[in-house]
């Protein structure tokens, strides 16, 4: 095994990344290797379809296949070793389906099919044990005595990103939207890895357009999201309990938290969300329904303890999933791309079962004391109060954005960002999205202009939506992005930051502070690269860096 993918992989002196029995995250060995395998087997269905499309054929369930294969393998999704065999498995069907589509396109059009090589040639066995003797031919780094450590950290970032890419789609393409301009786009990451390309400015210009692909998955998942539920509307959130039998869904998938609603409905069943599932309250065909009761507890890193104490079922319904404790393992279910083994799995959206095991567990006794947070400013909200925005600007009531967001995580570096929002000054708005506003997003920040100083803009794969906000501002100032008086400050975990970081960089946005670290899979020459080109920073003192972001704009 070999992982260093998130942020938390294992740090020593010796080097960085994840080895030996079982990662940090919990993800084992067995696991982790089948996983790099399953990766290495969709190289393959790559480079087959990447040459189809370009004879004009295209095979959209092997594209979708991708798009949740990619999915099971990021951090804390899924767990479960005997899933990976299965989907390899199904992966080299589905490889055979693809060489067969583009050695018929290619004969059609008068050509000689090529003879395809590495994972397009790789013949996984069908038996965890002959798959595990074969881990080494799919590892991340099994190439690194050839390519070099620059090359293997850039082929490392695609890899990743376009993890990121896949789940973005994966979620847009469960409510309906899909985009054969990301279809192709990931054919093409895929088929770039599998040729074991090795020129670093090569690779970091498949990196931007890797980039370039996740803001039309960002834009078709906002579509999809607001296609199906109504875009969101400020709201207040309640974030203590009611009594009653509850429900707590978590994760970032609304359809299948749609899909629970329904099943609970007119039941006494109250719903409740969790971590990335928070922003769900703001969607009006979601919050439409009474039992969508609220919020309950913060960030992923906390589950363990919130979900022992919770008194009803779980539902997981992406990442971030950590290993399910005694005290919960029998009343928590996964859903979708998500797994661990011996855990419920719902595979097909009907999560009756939770209703009922919802009425079987004792639910809250009483009402805790009320208390709510407001939620909910989408681009079209802030959007809709763009000329008092600007007037605030123009008058100086406003000097400055940040934009505060991302993952959270258990590194104790992560105070770094509650220290920001807290000390920004009173004259600066704090725009915020992913589970990191968990830090902070019950502090009372005040108000500017009748404005609220905290914007909360949804979650993580809400980042397309403060990209919208960013450019309309500039286009009303008659500036570009970089000029606009905002700022972003930037917390990673996994592999969607790496995909959000990878569309920032492309659209030329400069000065992203990134922490608490920096990515393990970057050399230092990379980092240098990142620096130079991007004016990307790590994070470092918080007031120092509130006073540096307020200079530079001055
Ligand atoms: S996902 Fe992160 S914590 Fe888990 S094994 Fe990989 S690097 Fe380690
Ligand atoms: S924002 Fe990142 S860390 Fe937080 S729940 Fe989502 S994937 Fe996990």
């Amino acid at each position: 095994m070999f992982c260093y993918q998130c942020e938390q992989t294992y740090r020593s002196d010796e080097g960085a990344g994840c080895a030996g029995a079982k990662g940090m995250c919990g993800k084992d060995a067995t696991t982790a290797d089948l996983q790099d395998i399953l990766l290495y087997v969709c190289e393959g269905v790559g480079q087959y379809l990447h040459r189809a499309r370009q004879l004009g054929a295209t095979d959209i369930e092997a594209d979708r296949f991708i798009l949740f294969a990619f999915f099971t393998t990021l951090t804390n999704v899924n767990f479960n070793a005997a899933k990976f065999v299965e989907l390899i498995q199904q992966a080299s069907q589905i490889r055979e389906r693809a060489k067969a589509l583009y050695e018929d396109a290619a004969r059609a059009a008068g050509k000689t099919p090529e003879t395809l090589s590495g994972p397009a040639a790789f013949a996984p066995t069908d038996d965890m044990a002959g798959l595990l003797a074969q881990a080494s031919e799919a590892a991340v780094r099994k190439d690194a005595a050839i390519l070099g450590e620059d090359a293997v950290g850039a082929r490392a970032l695609i890899l990743y990103g376009l993890k990121g890419v896949c789940a973005y789609a994966h979620h847009a393409r469960v409510l309906g939207e899909e985009r054969d301009a990301i279809y192709s786009a990931v054919e093409n990451a895929l088929d770039m890895l599998a040729r074991e390309e090795r020129n670093v400015a090569t690779l970091l210009d498949e990196a931007l357009a890797l980039g370039r692909a996740n803001f039309l998955a960002m834009e078709a998942l906002d579509a999809a999201n607001t296609g199906a539920f109504g875009a969101p509307t400020p709201t207040n959130v309640r974030v203590t309990p009611i009594k009653g039998k509850a429900i707590l869904v978590s994760g970032h998938d609304l359809k299948d938290l749609h899909a629970i609603l329904e099943a609970t409905k007119d039941k006494g069943i109250n719903v409740y969300t969790h971590g990335e599932m928070l922003p769900a309250h703001s969607y009006p065909k979601l919050k439409a329904y009474p039992h969508l009761a609220g919020n309950y507890g913060g960030a992923w890193q906390d589950q363990q303890k919130e979900f022992a104490e919770f008194p009803g079922p779980i539902v997981m319904t992406s990442n971030c999933l950590i290993e399910p404790q005694p005290r919960y393992r029998g009343r928590i279910f996964t859903a979708g791309p998500v797994g661990w083994t011996g855990v419920r799995h719902i595979a097909d959206e009907n999560f009756s079962i939770v209703a009922q095991a919802a009425q079987a567990l004792p639910g809250f006794t009483e009402d805790a004391p009320e208390q709510t947070i407001t939620i909910g400013f989408g681009r079209d909200t802030v959007l809709g109060v763009a000329d008092k925005v600007i007037d605030a600007v123009k008058s100086g009531a406003i000097r400055h954005f940040f934009l505060v967001g991302g993952c959270d995580g258990a590194a104790p570096g992560r105070n770094y960002y509650s220290d920001f929002a807290d000390e920004a000054p009173e004259d600066t708005v704090i725009l915020t999205l992913g589970c990191g506003k968990y830090r902070f997003n019950k502090h009372d920040f005040g108000t500017i202009g009748g404005l609220p100083r905290l914007l909360d803009m949804g979650q993580c794969n809400d980042a397309y939506s403060a990209l919208v906000v960013a450019t309309k501002l500039a286009e009303a100032f008659g500036v570009g992005v970089n000029e606009l008086p905002l700022s972003l400050i930037v917390s990673w975990f996994e592999q969607k930051a790496a995909a959000v970081l990878l569309t920032l960089l492309a659209l030329g946005v400069r000065n992203v502070r990134i922490g608490p670290t920096l990515p393990a899979f970057l050399t230092p020459a990379l980092v240098d690269v990142l620096i130079e080109k991007f004016g990307v920073q790590p994070v470092g003192d918080a007031k120092a860096d509130i006073a540096a972001s307020l200079a530079r704009a001055a």
